[in-house]
Formats: C-alpha cells, structure tokens, sequence
C-alpha cells in the first residue's frame, strides 16, 4: 500500500478529467487512473458553451461548422444555417482528451495508467482500490472516495451502484477528407433514414483534413457497417482513404441512482448521461465530471456522504426536462420514415431552426421566446395530425 487519497478517478475521458482536474484545484489529493491506448470512437461534435464553461483553448477545435444540412428518406434536404455567428466545433478526441488530462496532471492530480479492478471495503476507514497496471500486476491505492467515470460499460457502476444504463452501439469511420470542390466540409450532414439506422440517425461529420461517418442503433442484427458503406456511397465519400473503424456503446438514460450512498459516485456515460436523440455526450460529461467532483469535495468536507447525491439532483434539474423532451423526440419521430420525412419538413421551419441552435449551442432552454414555443407547437400539431405536407 503506497498512497491514500482523498478521491480515486476511475477513466480519464472528458468526465473523469474534469473530475481529477476539479478536485485537485479544491486542494484534494486526487488519483486518475486511467486504462489509456485507445482513442474514444466519437463523432467529436461540441457546443460552444462546452468552450466556454470548460475553458478550452481555441487550437483543440479543428473545425467550426456554421451549419447543418438534414436530409430525409426521400433525399430532401434542409440546410439549417447557425444565424447568430454561433458554430459547431469539431474535436479530435485523441488529442481533446489528453489535453484534459494533461490538464488535470497539471492542476495537481496524481495519473496512473491502469484497470480499474474492485473496491474493497475491510476494516480499515478508508476503502481500497485495486487495479491492474499496464504490465500485467496487481496494484493498489486507498481513496476515501471514488468517481466512476469509466465509459458506458462502467466497472465501478456495475460493481457499486448495480444498474447498467441501456445503450444504442454507435459506430464510425473517419476517413480523409476528399480534396475538391465536390465536397466543401461546411455542414454537419444528418442523415433520418431507415435504411441507415431504423432508430436513430446516421452522420457525417466534418474535422477538416479528416471526416467522421457514423451510425447507431439499439436494433439487434441492424448492420452499422453497412449502414455506413451504404451512407459513403450516398454522401460521395465511397473511394476515400479510410483511416479508423471503430465503435462504442452510447447509454441512453441517465440511471436512476449515481451514487451508493457511501462513498462512490458516477459521472457521464457511466451514470447514462447522454443525450437522446442527439448522442450528445461530450458536454454532459464534463458536466456531470464537474459536479461528481463538487459533491465528492463537499462529502468530505462534511463527512456526509449524502452529499454525493447533490451530484445527480444538480443535473437533472438542470437538464432533466431537455432529456425528456428529448428523449419523447427520439421515440417518436425515429420511428419509421414517414415520421421521419415530417420530422425534416418540421426543421424547415425558422422558428425551429433558431430554437434548436439556441438550444444546443447554450444548453438552456430558451424562455425568451414564448411566441416562438407557442407557434412550434401549433406547427408540431399539424404535422402530427396530417394537416400540413411534409
Ligand atoms: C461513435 C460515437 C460517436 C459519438 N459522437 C459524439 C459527438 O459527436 N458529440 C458528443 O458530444 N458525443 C458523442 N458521443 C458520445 C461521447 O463520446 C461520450 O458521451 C463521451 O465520451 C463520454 O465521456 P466519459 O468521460 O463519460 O466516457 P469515455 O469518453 O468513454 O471515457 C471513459 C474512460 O474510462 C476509461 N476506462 C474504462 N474502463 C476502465 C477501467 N476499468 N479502468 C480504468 N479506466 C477505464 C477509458 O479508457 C476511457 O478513457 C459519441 C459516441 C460514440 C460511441
């Protein structure tokens, strides 16, 4: 037994380095422990509000998007243009998240590279960590606290919490860019069709000298890499030099419980927290990494472990009602491609355009405009009940 910190990081994505890097500007002894060599699949898309909030330096953003361009099952296209100057960035999350743990390093926590293993919880006061290093040997350390943030699949959730957040699989190639005029790399493209995902939606995402095309679905025996030959095909990018293939899990909702009530705690994918709909997860990592830490430094300041559970109430009454909404958008309008051939037609709309932008480029929900609200609904009626075209 060599060390004991007052808080044990398990995973070092954009939740536990947030984490680490918070707690060890509180002053807290912090360990990140970190299983490292493997890039996060990830379509690497982040809100400016994400920059700003977790002061991200401008050079991590390969690319700003001013806007999208969706397209339905029977190829019609919506170009919804970013009017406020706003953008979409874009990040490479080999070197995202290595920058946010290298900044975590920085601000004073203690990086290890491991597996995280169990805890065990014997008689001394303070739990132990057991982990695996990267040569093969047993390693421990004593935390008087724990953050999960290790990904969708979460170790320390399971072993600790004993729920598991459901999850679609998500998959991508990232590609080279094609050189050209045929192909611009200005827009996100979002893709509603069955054929490319039964119930989610299929992207192609641009990272200047690199592209990232991607798929998710929850469907059992649905192909993603199928799906994603047929949109390279679709989208021109068929005879491009492919660089990576890979996937991930993408949880759904976020768990009920985040905490044991004792001494562990979870943050982002591991607590279920992305975003329906969107599979937005990059943000509310960070978030969620960010709160896990202020509820693990207020536990121990306290000696309340009840605390650990303002974590998850922060969130939710922050977020909650936009994964609802959210999350009712997903299971409804992904449901087959009449829906989705309205749901495209819907976006046409100015009102919806700049509601959604607003919403995801600042992550609140826009209460200025209540004529705006009132004039989506009426709209949304009449698409539902057949009395507009799509
Ligand atoms: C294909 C795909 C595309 C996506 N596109 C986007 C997008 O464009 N925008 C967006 O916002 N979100 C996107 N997401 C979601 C986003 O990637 C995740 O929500 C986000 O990475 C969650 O961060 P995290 O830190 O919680 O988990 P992760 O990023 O998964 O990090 C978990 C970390 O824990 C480590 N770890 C795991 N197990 C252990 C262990 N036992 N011991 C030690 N360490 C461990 C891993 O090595 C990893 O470093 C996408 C996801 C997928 C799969």
């Amino acid at each position: 037994m060599n060390d004991t910190y007052d808080v044990a990081v398990i995973g070092g994505g954009p939740a536990g380095a947030t984490a680490a890097h918070d707690l060890a500007k509180h002053g807290l002894s912090t360990l990140l422990l970190d299983k490292a060599g493997r890039i996060k699949p990830c379509g690497g898309a982040i809100p400016p509000r994400l920059l700003r909030q977790f002061d991200i330096p401008d050079h991590l953003v390969v690319n700003r998007v001013n806007g999208a361009k969706i397209v339905s099952p029977k190829a019609k296209n919506v170009r919804m243009n970013i009017n406020t100057g706003g953008f979409v960035g874009m990040v490479d999350r080999d070197v995202f998240d290595e920058h946010l743990r290298v900044r975590a390093a920085d601000a004073g926590a203690d990086r290890r590279i491991g597996t995280f293993d169990r805890i065990d919880r014997d008689s001394a006061a303070v739990p132990t960590v057991h982990y695996t290093t990267r040569d093969g040997d047993a390693a421990q350390v004593r935390a008087r606290h724990v953050i999960g943030a290790d990904g969708a699949l979460s170790a320390v959730g399971r072993e600790n919490i004993g729920d598991h957040a459901p999850f679609v699989f998500a998959y991508h190639e990232v590609i080279r860019a094609p050189a050209g005029p045929a192909y611009d790399g200005a827009t996100c493209d979002v893709y509603y069709d069955g054929r490319l995902s039964p119930d989610f939606y299929a992207w192609v995402f641009p990272h200047g000298d690199t592209v990232s095309v991607g798929t998710g679905s929850a469907q059992k025996g649905f192909s993603l890499k199928r799906s994603v030959g047929t949109l390279r095909d679709i989208a021109g990018l068929a005879h491009t030099e492919t660089i990576r293939r890979e996937g991930a899990p993408l949880p759904l909702y976020p768990l009920k419980r985040w905490d044991n009530g004792r001494d562990v705690v979870l943050a982002g994918d591991a607590a279920g927290c992305v975003a329906p709909a969107s599979g937005e997860g990059i943000y509310y990592a960070m978030l969620g990494g960010r709160l896990a830490a202020d509820a693990a430094a207020e536990a121990l300041r306290t000696g309340d472990a009840r605390a650990l559970g303002q974590a998850r109430r922060r969130f939710m009454k922050t977020h909650g009602s936009v994964f609802w909404i959210l999350g009712f958008m997903q299971n409804y309008w992904y449901k087959s491609d009449w829906r989705r051939e309205r749901f495209v037609a819907i976006c046409q709309d100015a009102d919806v355009q700049d509601l959604t932008w607003d919403a995801y480029m600042n992550k609140e929900l826009v209460v200025a405009k209540p004529m705006a609200h009132a004039r989506i609904f009426f709209k949304n009626m009449a698409y539902l009940t057949g009395l507009a075209a799509a």
